[in-house]
């Protein structure tokens, strides 16, 4: 038996094009997609949705998050922010190698797609994180199963660092799969904050943040990345670019090489560290306006390919004190695709742009086997939004475990309505609709 559900009278948006439509699900697959306003269905649906006034996505997949299991739980788990994760449309996430233990051995690879598996209520991949002596393993990765290879350039998440060249280079050199690269000179990072400490004292105040994560170390560090790349030929893909002059270089990298911005550093800038404190700490630091601005122009002049949310949830107690002492990172994952939406309003992209970079292009760059785009034939992930509401962001709508959002209090003038992952309807206008189904791991076609 086929259960078989029809979203009628929606806008598609889809390849570039925005029109009127119905979509037929046919159990965890999308069947048929029609034009206009008649369907003509030769059985009725089991199910009709009226699509009216609301637009049709496929679902967005958010290739940069930070679920903290194992080990990190007492911040946010997989069932907790992969709940966050569908509350905000998005139906797929790769997650990043940073837990305890660290995701760098095939034995918690193994382990966190167990977790992965029992706990996720979206589908999923998981990266493999680069060490400075595991570059062995790389080659020989399973890369119809792993999502990609994570490396920290000279960043300070966990011990998971890589910032001599000769071992940058044999990881260029090993990985068969897409480098992720977290571009920080750690060197550079290091004298800045030992001058700032002597001038603020042991723990400077937020502001000072981008001075010590400053732009000349991503520079350096992007710079060498982007040699290596040319060097080896690695599928290199930058993430979280902070930097106007990072966007600058990759304009003339070769076709082996992509960035990816982050909602944050899209939503931010420096201006607003008065106002929202440690609560926008992230690693790279959110830089000047300026900064900011270029990212955005990035998203529609082909400079940036994705746009993820390096979600990472932290309890509030972990963001207390400075730049030494708050964490980095900030949940975002339930809140990404209404932002983006948020800046669609400001003219800042259209909406069959935000497709492409939040659905289509992840999809595209990790070879992710029947997702990303609505077809026939590929699974239905999918998001249906509804534009005119206004509704103001309190924290007893947040999914995360945290229960906090740097964007609490700004009204949206969007709203997820539902969220449709492998053809179930997981999240139905504020309720996730059965905390008992999960996702599925996403297949590679490589
Ligand atoms: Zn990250």
């Amino acid at each position: 038996m086929h259960f078989r559900t029809e979203i009628r009278n929606v806008t598609i948006v889809n390849e570039g094009r925005t029109f009127l439509g119905s979509l037929l699900i046919d159990d965890d697959r999308i069947d048929r997609i029609t034009e206009g306003e008649v369907c003509d269905l030769r059985t009725p649906a089991d199910k009709v949705i009226d699509g009216t006034g609301c637009f049709l996505l496929p679902g967005i997949i958010d290739t940069h998050v930070h679920f903290r299991d194992p080990g990190l739980t007492r911040k946010g788990d997989f069932f907790s922010e992969s709940k966050a994760a569908a509350a905000g449309g998005v139906t797929t996430v790769f997650d990043m190698p940073n837990c305890v233990p660290q995701t760098t051995t095939a034995e918690a690879f193994r382990e966190k797609w167990k977790i992965a598996s029992s706990k996720s209520v979206v589908n999923f991949g998981i990266c493999f994180g680069a060490t400075q002596s595991n570059a062995s393993e790389l080659s020989r990765l399973d890369r119809r199963k792993v999502a990609a290879v994570k490396l920290f350039m000279g960043s300070s998440t966990g011990n998971m660092l890589v910032d001599d060249e000769a071992d940058l280079l044999t990881v260029f050199e090993q990985s068969r799969l897409p480098i992720i690269a977290h571009c920080e000179d750690s060197t550079i990072i290091a004298e800045n904050l030992k001058a700032a400490k002597k001038t603020y004292g042991p723990d400077p105040a937020i502001i000072h943040h981008p001075e010590i994560r400053s732009e000349e170390a991503c520079l350096r560090s992007t710079e060498l990345a982007l040699k290596l790349a040319k060097q080896t030929g690695a599928r290199l893909h930058v993430a979280h670019l902070s930097t106007a002059v990072e966007l600058e270089l990759l304009r003339s990298a070769g076709e082996n090489v992509t960035a990816e911005a982050c909602v944050g550093h899209l939503l931010f800038s420096s201006e607003d560290y008065a106002r929202f404190g440690t609560r926008i700490k992230v690693n790279p630091a959110i830089k000047s306006p300026a900064d900011r601005d270029a990212l955005r122009k990035g998203l529609t002049d082909g400079s940036i390919f994705s746009v993820a949310t390096d979600h990472a949830p932290h309890t509030l107690a972990d963001k207390v004190g400075g730049c030494v002492g708050a964490a980095s990172g900030m949940p975002i994952i339930q809140f990404s695709l209404l932002s983006m939406l948020s800046l669609v309003d400001a003219g800042v992209l259209d909406i069959a742009q935000l497709v492409k970079l939040m659905c289509h292009h992840p999809a595209d760059l990790f070879s992710i086997e029947n997702r990303g785009y609505l077809r026939e034939g590929y699974m239905a992930d999918l998001v249906l939004v509804r534009p005119h509401v206004a509704w103001t962001l309190t924290p007893n709508k947040i999914q995360s475990n945290c229960n906090w959002s740097p964007l609490e209090g700004q009204t949206f003038r969007w709203k997820v309505e539902r969220t449709f992952c492998n053809g179930f309807p997981i999240y139905n206008r504020g309720h996730i609709t059965d905390e008992k189904y999960r996702g599925r791991p996403v297949c590679f076609a490589r």
